[in-house]
Order: C-alpha cells, then structure tokens, then sequence
C-alpha cells in the first residue's frame, strides 16, 4: 500500500488535490510487406516471420530497420522498456528529442509526469511495458505519417502479443487514432473501453502527458481516464 503522503505528491503532480474514485456516471462521454523505397535501396523491414519473433529476435530487427524513411534522420530507434509480463501496456505515439537521444519512450518531462500518473493509482514504471507507435522520431515532432505506421505496426502487435496486457492505456490523439483506426477526436475516444487486435485487448485513451503539462486544466480528466482504465483492468 502506498504511504499516503507520497500518493499526495503524486496527485499533486497530476494536478489532483483529493483522492476520489469517480463514478461512471460522472465520467465524461468522449501488410506487412515495406513499399518500394524511391532510392531504391533494399529496406530492412518487417516481414512475415514478425509474428513468431522473441523478444530479442524483434529488438533486433526494430532497432536495424529502415522499412520508412525515419530511418534516415532517427538517432536510434526506440524499442520499448518495462515489464514483459504487465498487466498494463501504455502506448504512446512516437520518440520526441529526448527519447531520441536516449533510446527510451517517455522520458524528460512529460516522461516524469506519466511516472506521477502511474504512482497515483499505485503503479511504477517498473511495472507496466511501454512503447510507441512509431519506433523512430518523425523530425520536428511532425505527426506520424499513414504509410509510416503501417510499415511500423508490426512491431507493436508483435510486443503487444508477446507482453499480453490485461489493458492497453493509449496516451494522445495519435496513439489512439492509429490503434483504434479512427479519425475520431480524443474527446470522443476517452471516457469508454475500447480494444485492440485479434485479441480484442481491453484498451483505454487518456491524453499525451505533454498536451498536460500544456494544458493543466485536463489533468482532471486524465485522472477520470485512469479510474476507468483501473475498472477496465480489475484492478
Ligand atoms: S519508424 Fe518503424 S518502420 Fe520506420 S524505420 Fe523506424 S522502426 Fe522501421
């Protein structure tokens, strides 16, 4: 059990002052195969055996792609960190500068705020897997590009297959319209259970932790988000 004083920092990092447990009704309604590359260079991309991968088998292949372009302007590729048997997934949308830099999704920042959103309904970041949509940072944060992810889904599938989480949380627009496939706003997305892939993962969407430190109003919101993915998950 966490100590009390502790779990009030972490709200108060989330921008919660008390500890309340929202009810439903309160809560807010909202081929793999690469395309021929124009230089002509034979990329590294997913394939067919994707899907029968190990861990490392996949991490190899992840950091070693060029099936997209990022691969030409990336530092490195950003696989994926945390535990491989969690219970919760978190799926972001891509590596900003800093994950770029330093190979891990979530971090700087807006990386220490989903650690207080974690630490507020009792987990760490030792305990959930986390990961992108996208492996390799678009330049300038752009949004990831239609052909860009499907060329880099797979891999995703594939970790979400082998972590086989009780609950996907996917934080941002991007995250969640790419699983999801839909064109829906966030505001539409939050709010209710969703799933993902021929598993039918219960999945959850929240906001980007660095739209919350843009915007600290939402924080609310993001805590209602995250007793629903805590019902969801049963826990
Ligand atoms: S973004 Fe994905 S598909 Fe594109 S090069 Fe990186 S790992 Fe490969």
């Amino acid at each position: 059990m966490m100590d009390p004083q502790r779990r009030h920092h972490y709200l108060q990092a989330m921008g919660i002052v008390r500890w309340q447990r929202r009810g439903r009704a309160e809560r807010p309604a909202e081929p793999d195969c690469p395309a021929p590359r124009a230089d002509g260079a034979s990329p590294v991309a997913p394939d067919d055996d994707i899907g029968v991968l190990d861990w490392e088998g996949l991490r190899e292949r992840v950091l070693a792609c060029t099936a997209c372009d990022l691969y030409r302007t990336r530092t490195q590729a950003v696989f994926g960190v945390g535990n491989r048997n969690a219970d919760w997934m978190i799926v972001g949308e891509a590596p900003g500068a800093e994950e770029d830099r330093r190979g891990e999704p979530f971090v700087g920042r807006a990386g220490q705020l989903l650690d207080s959103m974690l630490h507020a309904i009792g987990l760490d970041r030792q305990q959930v897997y986390i990961a992108n949509v996208l492996k390799c940072r678009p330049p300038n944060n752009r949004d990831p590009r239609p052909e860009e992810v499907e060329q880099c889904e797979p891999y995703l599938r594939r970790q979400v297959a082998l972590v086989r989480p009780r609950l996907i949380l996917a934080v941002g627009r991007v995250a969640a319209q790419n699983l999801l496939k839909s064109n829906a706003p966030l505001s539409r997305l939050r709010g209710r259970r969703h799933s993902y892939g021929e598993e039918a993962t219960p999945l959850v969407v929240t906001y980007h932790p660095a739209y919350l430190l843009r915007s600290p109003l939402e924080k609310r919101k993001a805590w209602q988000d995250l007793q629903l993915a805590l019902e969801v998950a049963g826990r």
